[in-house]
């Protein structure tokens, strides 16, 4: 079992990365956002409730979410793997924690499981350079855009990533597991050195 999780602002690329990390190992992309958009588009009870969250940008309550990704690290319920085997062998983490009361239920939930985080991986990205990259997400996807990707949202996002999110780092630093990236480069360069963490990290095991 692997676990990985991506750090980043909206727009750093995480989504990005994890794909490329899912291709080439196997591992499996868990993005919470998805889940909760899915649960959205799908007009679940749960997708009622927090569409207007989503579409502001803001962060749905941390029971909410902690509920959800228990199931994936049980590996007794996950919504983007309904085989739950590729779940069970590991996985990278894409916009989970989001708040240190979601890390500190993470590491209780692996606690319980004998599992334990592999890497943290920030893709570190200054903020007027998310600005542009979301505004080219919001043109070039004119027509099926998220809901969340416009100028004002961002801007939330932004904060929000700021004032709870970025704890994270200091969390994972003291921890010893926090790899920074400079996620300002090419994506294929940043991609390779992601590899070069996960890779490194592997062989020194
Ligand atoms: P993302 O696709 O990761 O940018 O997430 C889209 C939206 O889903 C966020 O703006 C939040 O409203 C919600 N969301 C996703 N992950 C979390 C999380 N771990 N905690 C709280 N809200 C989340």
């Amino acid at each position: 079992m692997k676990l990985i999780i991506l750090l980043g602002a909206p727009g750093s690329g995480k989504g990005t990365q994890a794909l490329q990390i899912e291709k080439k190992t196997g591992l499996r992309h868990l993005s919470t956002g998805e889940m909760l958009r899915a649960e959205v588009e799908a007009g679940t009870d749960l997708g009622k409730e927090l569409a207007g969250t989503l579409e502001q940008g803001n962060l749905v309550p941390d029971e909410v979410i902690i509920d959800i990704i228990r199931g994936c690290v049980r590996g007794d319920k996950c919504p983007q793997c309904p085989g739950l085997e590729a779940c069970r062998a590991g996985f990278i983490l894409d916009g989970f924690p989001r708040t240190v009361p979601q890390a500190e239920a993470l590491d209780e939930m692996l606690k319980d499981q004998n599992r334990e985080i592999d890497d943290v991986i920030l893709l570190d990205v200054d903020e007027s350079i998310l600005f542009e990259r979301i505004e080219r997400r919001i043109r070039e996807n004119a027509g099926n855009k998220r809901a969340d990707d416009n100028a004002r949202t961002l801007k939330n996002r932004l904060e929000i990533y700021t004032r709870a999110t970025k704890p994270l780092v200091p969390y994972y630093e003291k921890k010893g597991l926090l790899r920074r990236i400079d996620g300002m480069r090419p994506i294929d360069q940043v991609t390779d050195e992601v590899f070069n963490v996960i890779n490194r990290k592997k062989s020194a095991a």
